[in-house]
């Protein structure tokens, strides 16, 4: 199962019906709710079965959710019911942190099953209750995926802004004989923040994608939400108040922001992926062991390394590995990474974490990229044991290097961000007007950039 997410356009009565539809959803969830809080207060036992919250809907008789047809309503409640049940299932396993539903959300995305929704190139019916109006929306993009394979349409909102998420049954990618991916074949992934996946693979390659310029994107929005804050800071509501017009115009504007961000990282932690999946599968790798750095996250290391961590949502960047690997027949597992950039690969003694990229062992002279030693290390260690000496594979010596976020405004041969004023104004040297970043191109074939560990450009290996 894939999905994919792609953007509405709505004339604006269009637009009032979808939210119309976001709002209803919000109401049966509010509803839900509501009526246990009710029958809480009076003693009497939560209904959170699904067929009987079906019932109590089906009570509140037709048109009482708008233009939200039944079929989208219980979906809200298979959704709440589910809730309920893993909560009440962590409980019961001794999990006392685990909250039953509480909180209401004013509009809640929508899912349409297969069935309840049509596509007729880029436009997009969706169902509706019976005797309203259809609604048809139009898609701003393709859909990548052939019709026939969606099997569920969920409309959602990021701000003020419309979306699909579009779930579709891909088949496992099929490969010519000889050059399927093969599972003996081991490459060891370190994730990071520099460098978001580090991977050393059989016969001494390597790949680095660079993730700097998502840090430097995260960076300048932290810094401009903390501008925008000190801004405002003297019109904040008082706890209590109604905020004022233009507070509430900054909220959207802040609401607006925000969302941008998350996609454009989104968007080049998926291109991240995507490379390392296409890399793994050029060079027939089977098998990508993953070390999982999550452990170390619940350690309290500072407002600074939070943020740092919180920006570099390294459970993301395993589930999408994990997503695109999967269907292109490639395995994953995870294994601790605890040690593995600390641990010379060549004589396996310990050493003290580099300060810079570069690792050097003092007992037998090795030296290496630091992140790639994680990966060799890593690809060498068993799902849930030290790291042993089964068959190594060479340190890798002709790395791959390739970026991720070359939508990333800064990415571009400026390598500036137009947020930032440009300083010299049109002085010689100065990047000058800021200017988009070149798109990506996909399936075109980029000239192999390839660089020997020790930093010097080879002669084209390819
Ligand atoms: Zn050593």
């Amino acid at each position: 199962m894939r999905t994919a997410r792609v953007g509405l356009r709505v004339t604006p009565a269009q637009r009032r019906r979808c939210f119309g539809l976001l709002l209803a959803a919000g109401d049966v969830w509010a509803c839900a709710l509501d009526m246990n809080r009710w029958r809480r207060q009076r003693g009497l036992a939560p209904i959170t079965n699904f067929q009987q919250l079906c019932r109590e809907l089906h009570k509140a008789g037709p048109g009482a959710f708008g233009d939200l047809n039944s079929p989208c309503a219980e979906g809200v409640l298979r959704r709440y019911s589910d809730a309920w049940f893993a909560t009440a299932k962590r409980r019961a396993d001794g999990d006392a942190s685990a909250r039953f539903p509480r909180r209401k959300r004013r509009l809640l995305p929508v899912r349409f099953r297969y069935g309840s929704f049509a596509i007729d190139g880029q436009r997009l019916r969706l169902a509706v209750a019976r005797g309203r109006l259809p609604l048809w929306v139009r898609l701003d993009r393709e859909l990548p995926y052939p019709v026939g394979q969606i099997r569920s349409v969920t409309l959602l909102n990021e701000g003020a802004r419309l979306f699909v998420e579009v779930t579709a049954e891909v088949p496992v990618a099929t490969y010519a004989p000889g050059t399927e991916p093969d599972p003996g074949r081991v490459a060891g992934v370190d994730l990071g923040v520099i460098h978001p996946y580090a991977v050393a693979g059989p016969e001494g390659e390597g790949l680095l994608v660079s993730g700097r310029a998502m840090r430097a994107e995260a960076h300048l929005h932290l810094k401009d939400t903390k501008h925008r804050r000190r801004a405002v800071a003297q019109r904040a509501p008082k706890p209590g108040q109604a905020g004022s017009r233009r507070w509430r115009k900054y909220r959207a504007r802040q609401r607006k922001l925000e969302a941008r961000h998350k996609r454009r990282i989104k968007q080049a932690q998926h291109e991240a992926a995507e490379q390392v999946v296409q890399w793994a599968v050029e060079r027939r790798v089977g098998t990508l062991r993953v070390g999982d750095p999550r452990g170390v996250l619940e350690l309290k290391a500072g407002r600074r390394h939070n943020q740092r961590l919180r920006d570099w949502r390294p459970g993301y960047l395993i589930r999408c590995l994990k997503d695109k690997a999967e269907q292109a027949g490639i395995r994953v597992e995870l294994v601790d990474e605890r040690g593995t950039s600390s641990t010379c690969p060549s004589c396996g003694r310990r050493v003290p974490k580099p300060a810079g990229r570069r690792f050097t062992c003092m007992h037998c002279g090795f030296s290496g990229h630091r992140d790639l030693v994680g990966g060799a290390n890593i690809a060498r260690r068993d799902p849930g044991g030290p790291i042993t000496t089964m068959k190594r594979n060479p340190f890798p010596v002709v790395i791959t290097h390739r970026r991720a976020g070359r939508h990333l405004p800064g990415a571009g041969p400026s390598r500036r961000d137009p947020r930032r004023r440009p300083h010299h104004g049109t002085a010689q040297g100065s990047p000058g007007r800021p200017r988009p970043a070149p798109p990506p191109q996909w399936g075109v074939a980029r000239p192999e950039a390839r660089i020997n560990q020790h930093g010097r450009p080879t002669t084209n290996v390819a």
